[in-house]
């Protein structure tokens, strides 16, 4: 029995202090054997709240835990996609995020685990690999799955070659879309006879797009010798090695056709000229090398120049060898135009005044007049011409009308693009890397998110 005496008994607390509601000690020691505890629950009598006893608080977000339970969101198959696109995540790594969260029951039915497997599949089958190159074996049929109407005009050519790969790809002329493979091989060599094969593959001859590529793959495109050439410009026949006349001819006979044998022609050309379309990006890197060589190598701007780019050889900072990211970076310092003399700060003007006023996206009306300043400020500082500057003085009227529709830093969005894809593959490039590719490009859901992921664009 127990002793009925309630002031014997008390609220059991913890040792830290707090409560512990439902266990009472008994007070008095002497009375323990007589002590016969209750087995059930119900007898354990309530006690009131006190000092030691709080009554507990709510949590301080039980406002937002109502909220959200009350709309909990469980992703669609396209939302995973999407997803699973953002995350940039491998087949085998979207699988493992699928079945994961199918685990937890946080998908919707229409989400299958092994889709992904077999994601490349609706893209793979417009492609085709012989030998190293894989390349596209029916356009129209690759837009048609995208969804996309293919009109030629509104698509050019963009062939990227280095050392290690050939690449071409179609770039969308506004920009709206993202840029298609069409071809892509890393052991092939950017000679005549292969670019010839990979251009009969992608049936060039049928829809006749644009081109873009640098100087030196679109004169290896008409046919042009390679090298520092005394013709070097596939409109006229500008002698590159006549010094004396340079600035001074502005007109100089033009080739009526680009016949081999004939002023360093050495090929048929492979494209019509009229399609050609001129680089700006090249243009800038042409025009800062042609700037920095002409600078004066123990000066203030060229030290300055030097301290940039710590990393960098002297023959390449010597020789005005950049990269466009680099160009970038020059054209953003604020101290370097403070270290020119009065000449090298005009001239830079100028080159800055072209790249904003002429080469970017926006035209200025005067553009004409910026180019000539250009001209006679490279002059003054003793700048050779270069096929670059020959270019701006002698075919102004050749250039599009906006250049920046053209624009090859276009192509550089898809370098991007295609490193992600290259990491991916290590390189193992056949007609399921160009599908997956293809997969990655498209977009399902395009209501927006809080949070933008990537910066690329979509279909
Ligand atoms: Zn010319």
């Amino acid at each position: 029995m127990l002793e009925k005496s309630l002031d014997r008994w008390c609220p059991a607390v913890g040792a830290d202090g707090s409560a512990a509601p439902i266990v009472f000690q008994y007070l008095n020691v002497k009375g323990r054997r007589a002590l016969t505890y209750p087995s059930t629950p119900s007898s354990i009598a309530p006690v009131p709240h006190s000092e030691t006893l709080p009554v507990p608080k709510p949590p301080a977000n039980l406002e937002y835990l109502q909220s959200t339970s009350a709309d909990r969101h469980y992703p669609s198959r396209r939302e995973l996609d999407d997803l699973i696109r953002d995350l940039q995540l491998t087949k085998s790594a979207a699988e493992l995020l699928t079945s994961r969260l199918s685990e937890w029951n946080l998908l919707r039915d229409d989400c299958k685990i092994t889709a992904y497997r077999r994601r490349h599949l609706d893209y793979s089958v417009y492609f085709d690999v012989i030998h190293d190159l894989c390349y596209c074996k029916d356009v129209n049929g690759l837009f048609d799955a995208d969804g996309i109407e293919h009109d030629p005009s509104q698509w050019r050519l963009f062939i990227d070659s280095s050392t290690k790969s050939l690449k071409r790809v179609l770039l969308h002329k506004g920009n709206k879309y993202p840029s298609i493979p069409l071809a892509y091989s890393i052991q092939m060599k950017e000679d005549n006879e292969n670019v010839k094969q990979l251009l009969l593959k992608i049936n060039y001859a049928e829809f006749n797009w644009q081109l873009c590529g640098d100087f030196k793959m679109l004169g290896f495109l008409l046919g042009l010798q390679g090298g520092y050439t005394k013709y070097s410009c596939f409109l006229c026949l500008w002698n590159s090695r006549a010094d004396g006349e340079h600035y001074k001819k502005i007109q100089w006979l033009p080739r009526k056709e680009l016949m081999p044998g004939k002023y360093n022609v050495i090929k048929e050309p492979l494209v019509c000229r009229e399609k050609v379309l001129l680089p700006p990006l090249h243009i800038k890197l042409g025009l800062v090398k042609q700037f920095v060589k002409a600078l004066d190598f123990e000066g203030e701007a060229f030290q300055e120049i030097r301290a940039m780019f710590p990393k960098l050889s002297d023959d390449k900072l010597k020789g005005g060898i950049f990269v466009g990211p680099q160009i970038t970076t020059i054209l953003k310092s604020r101290t370097l135009e403070n270290k020119m003399t009065e000449t090298e700060r005009k001239t830079w003007q100028a080159f800055r005044d072209v790249v904003n006023g002429f080469l970017g996206n926006n035209k200025d009306p005067n553009y004409e007049e910026i180019v000539n300043t250009l001209s006679t400020s490279y002059q003054k500082m003793g700048c050779r011409m270069s096929l670059e500057l020959h270019f701006l003085c002698s075919h102004l009227d050749f250039f599009q009308e906006n250049l920046g529709d053209f624009s090859v830093e276009h192509g550089e969005r898809f370098h991007q693009d295609i490193q992600l894809m290259e990491r991916l593959y290590q390189g193992r490039w056949d007609s399921a890397m160009m599908g997956d590719y293809m997969w990655f490009l498209i977009r399902e859901d395009i209501s927006g998110h809080k949070r933008k992921a990537r910066s690329t664009v979509h279909f």
